[in-house]
């Protein structure tokens, strides 16, 4: 093995680049090192590199990742070298309340791949065996790389709590959106609806099993919703776009004891009209956060649901993946990402790219 390796650091927001350091050592008898065939970009990546910035520098970003184990710490007993395999990107304390309790999600003390330690953008990076799952043969490491963005979906669908035959709403088309919907249908929903302001992304939609997809710049979302539920409203609303416009929305949207999962990050203060406070309360809502995923056994481990769903093909991938890129224009792709130049959906690092 060589001893050096490229790999996309952050050194401030703003200042990203492909640098040649040191391949990571095993720091710990129950790590492994990855050879990474496949990192996602991350919505979460965009403004951490591009203007909020990470928790310490230099880091090498990228949580969204896929690869084959190069080699195994002496305690390692679920992996060898040669298996190919992904990973949570959660690190959790295994410590803390929350963590006793199996909710890794809420660990008071946690590290992250690509945010708070060293992550993926790279041709290999150290990993905790806890974190790793490993790949059915037929799942490509692109579509692997994905596992993240499948899991957290499901995590959030998983908190509307739907049942047979209901009508859910998904705000927001990212890669999130996209198998949200998917998930939305394997799990049984009659109708689900899609709403987003491109309407090459809803076409896409539309053909991943949407049924009802509405362009929230051309339309009132609200009123359409309403009228396609014949004014009762949907059973629950998947809120994926993080703008104080399509929260609102949200609420608006659902039936009265209906639920609204807040799963999109946030980064503007939300002021509720009176109406739609008053829709809560009335309506009794039940408004859920949905953040990250969990690997934990029961009922299911998500991660694992997420790859077999992928493997039978209920789940699809290969549409979501708009560009692939080497590590070395990094700088250009963040900028692309940042400044929207291109439409994309997920834009894939793959650092076998020549
Ligand atoms: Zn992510
Ligand atoms: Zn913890």
């Amino acid at each position: 093995m060589p001893d050096k390796m490229r790999a996309v650091q952050l050194f401030a927001p703003g200042r990203v680049s492909c640098e040649l350091i040191d391949i990571p050592a095993i720091t710990n008898p129950k790590n492994l090192i990855i050879k990474v065939q496949a990192c996602g970009v991350c919505g979460s990546d965009i403004p951490r590199v591009m203007s909020k910035g990470a928790y310490r520098y230099p880091i090498v970003i990228g949580h969204e990742f896929a690869g084959e184990v190069v080699e195994a710490g002496p305690d390692v007993k679920t992996a060898k070298k040669g298996d190919r395999v992904t990973a949570m990107p959660l690190v959790n304390c295994k410590e803390c309340d929350f963590c006793k309790i199996g909710q890794a999600v809420a660990c008071d003390n946690y590290d992250y791949y690509g945010s708070r330690i060293d992550g993926a953008m790279a041709e290999y990076i150290e990993v905790s065996e806890e974190n790793i799952v490993h790949i059915p043969d037929s799942v490509s490491y692109y579509e692997a790389a994905m596992a993240d963005p499948v899991s957290v979906a499901l995590h959030a669908v998983r908190k509307a709590n739907v049942e047979a035959g209901q009508t859910v709403v998904v705000f927001g088309l990212g890669a999130i959106g996209f198998i949200a919907v998917q998930w939305l249908k394997n799990l049984g929903c009659h109708k689900v609806i899609a709403v987003d302001i491109i309407d090459e992304k809803l076409e896409l939609a539309e053909k991943l099993g949407a049924d009802l997809c509405l362009n929230g710049a051309k339309c009132d979302a609200v009123k359409s919703i309403m009228e396609y539920t014949d004014g009762r409203g949907a059973d629950a609303a998947i809120e994926l776009a993080g703008s104080t416009f399509t929260q609102v929305q949200a609420i608006d949207s659902v039936r009265k004891l209906g639920t609204v999962v807040f799963c999109g990050i946030a980064y503007n203060d939300l002021m509720l009209p009176n109406k739609t406070l008053g829709k809560i309360l009335r309506g009794e809502l039940n408004i859920k956060g949905s953040w990250n995923s969990s690997i934990a056994p029961l009922p299911i481990n998500e991660w694992k649901s997420a790859l077999m769903f992928v493997e039978t093909g209920k789940i699809k991938l290969k549409d979501l993946i708009t560009h692939v890129v080497r590590l070395e224009d990094c700088q250009d792709a963040f900028e692309m990402m940042y400044h929207k130049k291109e439409m994309f959906t997920k834009v894939i690092f793959d650092p076998n790219k020549k």
